[in-house]
C-alpha cells in the first residue's frame, strides 16, 4: 500500500502528491469532505483522530526513497499534510506525525506542504523545521469574524491564530499560503486579504461545494471579481480554482 499518492479531481488543484498520516479530524468542520470520501458518518470521523496505522511513518519513508528514486533527475515533486485529516490537530502534540513525517521527507531530499487549521502554538514548535526543510506552511482561512469560524469550524483554531502563526512564518522566511476555500461569507474572505496580504506569499481562492442552500445565495461571478481586483491590487500572486473560475 502507497501512502504517498496522486490525488484526484478538485483536489488535483492543491497538490500533486499527498500523503494522510492520520485518519479522523477532531476539527469537525461542518463542510469536511472527507467522512464522505472516506464512507464514514461525519460524527463518527470527528469523535477522534487517529494515527493511520503503526507503520504510517515506515511506509511513508518507503515511499519517500522510491520518489526519490523515481524522480532523481527531476524537480521533486511535493506532497502535501494532508487531505482527509488536519496535520497539526491535537493528536500531533502526542504522536508528532507531522514533525516526524517532514523530517523523513527531508532526509529524502523530498519537499513537504502543509496545510492545516491547527493550533498556532502547535505548529510554531515545527516553524525551525519547516524553514531549514523548505516546507510550505498553508493555512486555511476564509473568515475574519471568529464567530463565523466557530459555526463552520467548531474545534479548528481562531481567526487569530492563523493570522498569527502566518505572519510569524512568513517573517522568518517561510513561503505562506492561504487556502481560501470554501469560501462561505465572501465579504470576509476578502477581508481576509485585506488583512492579510502582506505576509502571504500565495492565495488558492476556490467556492463552497456540495451546500447548495448556501451556495445558490452567493453571487460567485461577483465574488471571483472582487477577489482577483483585490488580489492584484496588492500584487499578490494566486490561482483560481476551477469551479469558481467557471461559476455563471
Ligand atoms: S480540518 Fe479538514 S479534515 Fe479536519 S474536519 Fe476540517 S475539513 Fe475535515
Amino acid at each position: 500500500m502507497n501512502v504517498i499518492y496522486e490525488p484526484k479531481g478538485r483536489a488535483r488543484e492543491y497538490a500533486p502528491l499527498a500523503c494522510n498520516l492520520y485518519m479522523g479530524c477532531t476539527h469537525g468542520c461542518k463542510y469536511c469532505y472527507a467522512p464522505a470520501c472516506m464512507h464514514k458518518k461525519p460524527e463518527e470521523w470527528h469523535q477522534a483522530a487517529r494515527a493511520r496505522g503503526e507503520n504510517v511513518l515506515a511506509l511513508f519513508e518507503r515511499d519517500c526513497a522510491r520518489l526519490a528514486k523515481e524522480r532523481a533527475d527531476d524537480e521533486m515533486r511535493r506532497v502535501l499534510f494532508c487531505f482527509l485529516s488536519d496535520p497539526y490537530q491535537p493528536l500531533e502534540s502526542e504522536l508528532h506525525l507531522t514533525r516526524r513525517g517532514i523530517s523523513v521527507a527531508a532526509r529524502h531530499g523530498i519537499k513537504v506542504d502543509i496545510l492545516t487549521k491547527g493550533d498556532g502554538a502547535l505548529i510554531e514548535q515545527d516553524l525551525p523545521l519547516m524553514l531549514e526543510s523548505q516546507t510550505h506552511l498553508g493555512i486555511t482561512l476564509s473568515f475574519i469574524n471568529d464567530a463565523s469560524r466557530r459555526e463552520w469550524e467548531p474545534m479548528a483554531s481562531t481567526v487569530q491564530s492563523r493570522l498569527n502563526i502566518l505572519r510569524k512564518a512568513h517573517e522568518m522566511g517561510i513561503y505562506t499560503w492561504v487556502s481560501m476555500e470554501p469560501v462561505i461569507i465572501p465579504d470576509e474572505a476578502l477581508d481576509v486579504i485585506r488583512q492579510a496580504h502582506d505576509y502571504v506569499d500565495f492565495w488558492k481562492v476556490g467556492k463552497l461545494n456540495h451546500n447548495k442552500e448556501v451556495e445558490r445565495n452567493i453571487d460567485w461571478p461577483q465574488f471571483r471579481d472582487n477577489a482577483t481586483a483585490l488580489l492584484d491590487s496588492f500584487g499578490s500572486r494566486y490561482y483560481i480554482k476551477e469551479d469558481l473560475r467557471k461559476a455563471v
